[in-house]
């Protein structure tokens, strides 16, 4: 008899367990989502196949940007409390269809097209919270909040390259409860970005989940990041120097900058974005 009302109470117990859970689940369905990107349901891992291309030469810095089809951004740079900005870094930065806000122009077009994704399928309107800062604005957000925000120099919104964005109504992490939010998190790779604090990133960037902070690293590379649930600190950090790799369509490397001797490229491309790391080497990205 006494087993019997144990187990009785035992059950009780188990089954308002799985209510509380339930109703915690219906009342917070972005909790599964959440989830989802953590284990990476989406995604679709992606090799990155060493190759040597055919006809690499060397050529200089001022070879390579007279030619036309090479652009030299700051896309691929690696910002953190590791690997500073430069005082004197100053990026190409302007202002988005006369919005006020300012980003690198390398993101320009990639910017347009996600934020014309979210009106079209959600009807709402991606706006920026927070976008470019210069090193004294990054100073001032120190000062006020040391908590949250990190010190001069060591802010992704200092090279333009990072977009704090929201829907009307919901901003931090309340973006993630909204269908914009999820597609963004999830399919801002195809626009060319990242969530660079991803939920399951903390122990490599050292910052909790930012569904709201956006960051361009242009294709393939916010593909493989996402897909194969990287951060860029680990993506980076990947990529030996001096190699090749072949991966949809690209060509990448990461290299050394010899001053006198320049930089390896294939002779036969039709396109190629070469940026500076910020870890002091330079990533080369051939559109074959
Ligand atoms: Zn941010």
């Amino acid at each position: 008899m006494k087993k019997q009302k144990i187990k009785l109470i035992a059950l009780g117990i188990a089954v308002l367990v799985i209510i509380a859970a339930a109703a915690v689940l219906i009342l917070n369905k972005h909790y599964i989502f959440i989830a989802g990107e953590y284990i990476g349901v989406n995604c679709d891992k992606i090799e990155l196949a060493e190759t040597v291309p055919d006809g690499i030469t060397r050529r200089t810095l001022d070879e390579l940007r007279a030619d036309s089809r090479v652009t030299f951004d700051e896309s691929m740079m690696l910002v953190n409390t590791e690997y500073v900005l430069r005082d004197d870094f100053a990026p190409a930065i302007s202002e988005y269809n006369d919005t006020g806000v300012l980003m690198n122009d390398c993101m320009k077009d990639a910017y347009a097209s996600l934020s014309a994704a979210v009106s079209e399928k959600f009807d709402v309107r991606l706006l920026v919270s927070s976008d470019y800062r210069t090193a004294e604005e990054q100073a001032n957000e120190y000062n006020e909040a040391p908590a949250v925000a990190t010190v001069p120099g060591a802010s992704e919104h200092q090279t333009g390259l990072a977009l704090d964005v929201y829907v009307p109504y919901y901003a931090s992490y309340g973006f993630i409860k909204t269908d914009a939010g999820q597609f963004v998190d999830r399919e801002c790779w195809k626009y060319g970005f990242i969530i660079r604090y991803p939920v399951y990133g903390k122990s490599s960037t050292g910052i909790p989940y930012e569904p709201w902070h956006l960051r361009y690293v242009g294709a393939p590379h916010a593909k493989i990041i996402y897909n194969n649930r990287m951060t860029l600190e680990k993506y980076i950090k990947s990529l030996e120097v001096g190699k090749w790799y072949d991966v949809d369509g690209y060509l990448i490397s990461r290299q050394t900058l010899d001053d006198d001797a320049g930089l390896d490229m294939p002779s036969d491309f039709a396109g190629a974005v070469i940026s500076p790391d910020n870890t002091g080497y330079y990533i080369i990205t051939v559109q074959k």
